[in-house]
């Protein structure tokens, strides 16, 4: 948590649950990925955070976006975002959407299938355009599975479509997966593009773009390469596949620019136990799975947590939140440990919650409002 978090929650003490975050640390941690990663240019995954301060601090900065709806689009565009600044990197879209982005002058469309295709070349003509392929998503704590890219044989098909279409085939783009803690799946995958452009470039379709995605990772309870050891696989991998010719490079961090900018504030509602002797305590927060920490699903994403008890004696506890529902059990199985002097009232801090917690609260299941956010 950085200072000027902690100093707020402090001087403010803040209604609970809320996220408080620090726009200086998403510059400070846009400043790092780019000295990491000199060569690319970054589009930030607007769905991590679509905050308006962070949009706008990031507008500032000079960065590009990645924009997976209209709605985000237009969010980039009234941070003073240029449309040429945003990419349309969902590959599920609606051609009115497609449309209406064009209209609004954004020029680079991702997709995975034919049928998309046809429908950027309807509604985008003449737009740049990559195409998403499959890639192996080990190692990620977050993984995004089958649903998004196709083979790499069909992306090459498919690209030279798109020059028959009348769009510009631009490149070509992996996602290794969201809170991927290896470097391997990075190097395996630009080995993967570096052999759809030799095809591609033997068919007479020269691309010119790599688009790397987002997935770096950030610390949570467990320790994660540092950002540059990922730089340093990307640029080895991209010097060996692609020599001197270097493509141009995009990558599309979400996680990374903001999680540990944020802190959410929850407050102990009950403290119990299932049976007299049963050693763990139940912790019951105001803020659970439908209050914002949708990635505990399956305990993927394992938070830290700071109470006022810190450093006394810990002792086992389930950790859940305060709706009617059993899913809203937010660690079981993850021997999460908890001061045993921990008590109804005391506030909780919620650690590195900058990323998917805000939109990812429910409007109203239980009558609790979305979560409140305060970005300073
Ligand atoms: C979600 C997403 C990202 C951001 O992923 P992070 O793991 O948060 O960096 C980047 N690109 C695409 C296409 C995404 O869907």
């Amino acid at each position: 948590m950085t200072d000027k978090v902690s100093r707020f929650i402090a001087a403010q003490q803040p209604a609970t649950p809320c996220l408080v975050l620090d726009v200086d640390r998403v510059a400070g941690n846009y400043a790092r990925l780019k000295s990491a990663l000199p060569l690319a240019r970054i589009y930030y995954a607007v769905k991590a955070n679509p905050g308006a301060p962070i949009l706008d601090r990031l507008t500032v900065l000079g960065s590009h976006f990645d924009a997976a709806s209209l709605p985000e689009v237009r969010m980039c565009l009234d941070a003073g975002a240029e449309p040429t600044r945003i990419s349309y990197g969902n590959t599920i879209k609606k051609e009115r959407d497609i449309a209406a982005a064009f209209e609004a002058g954004v020029r680079m469309f991702a997709f995975d299938s034919e049928s998309e295709l046809r429908k950027i070349a309807r509604a985008a003509p003449g737009a740049q355009v990559y195409c998403r392929i499959l890639v192996v998503n080990e190692g990620a704590e977050w993984p995004l599975s089958r649903k998004f890219g196709c083979e790499a044989a069909m992306a090459v098909k498919l690209m030279a479509l798109a020059g028959e279409l009348g769009l510009d085939a631009y490149g070509i783009s992996f996602h290794v997966g969201s809170q991927q803690t290896a470097t391997g799946p990075y190097k395996a995958a630009i080995a993967q593009v570096a052999t759809v452009f030799t095809d591609l470039a033997a068919a007479g379709v020269k691309l010119r773009m790599v688009n790397l995605g987002g997935g770096y990772p950030v610390r949570y309870k467990a320790e994660v390469p540092e950002i540059e050891a990922f730089g340093d696989a990307i640029m080895g991998a991209m010097a060996e596949h692609f020599g001197n010719s270097l493509p141009e490079m995009v990558i599309e961090p979400g996680r990374f620019l903001v999680a540990d900018a944020g802190t959410i504030v929850s407050e102990v509602v009950l403290v119990s136990r299932k049976g007299d002797e049963d050693p763990v305590r139940w912790v019951y927060l105001d803020i659970g799975r439908f209050g914002g920490l949708a990635e505990t699903e399956g305990e993927a994403i394992r938070y830290g947590f700071r109470t006022p008890h810190d450093g006394t004696r810990e002792g086992p506890v389930t950790i859940a939140g305060p709706t009617c529902d059993s899913v809203d059990t937010i660690y079981e199985k993850s021997n999460y440990r908890l001061p045993v002097a921990l008590a109804e009232g005391d506030r909780v801090e919620i650690l590195a919650t900058g990323a998917y917690t805000t939109t990812y609260a429910s409007q109203k299941f239980n009558g609790f409002a979305p979560l409140e956010e305060h970005y300073i």
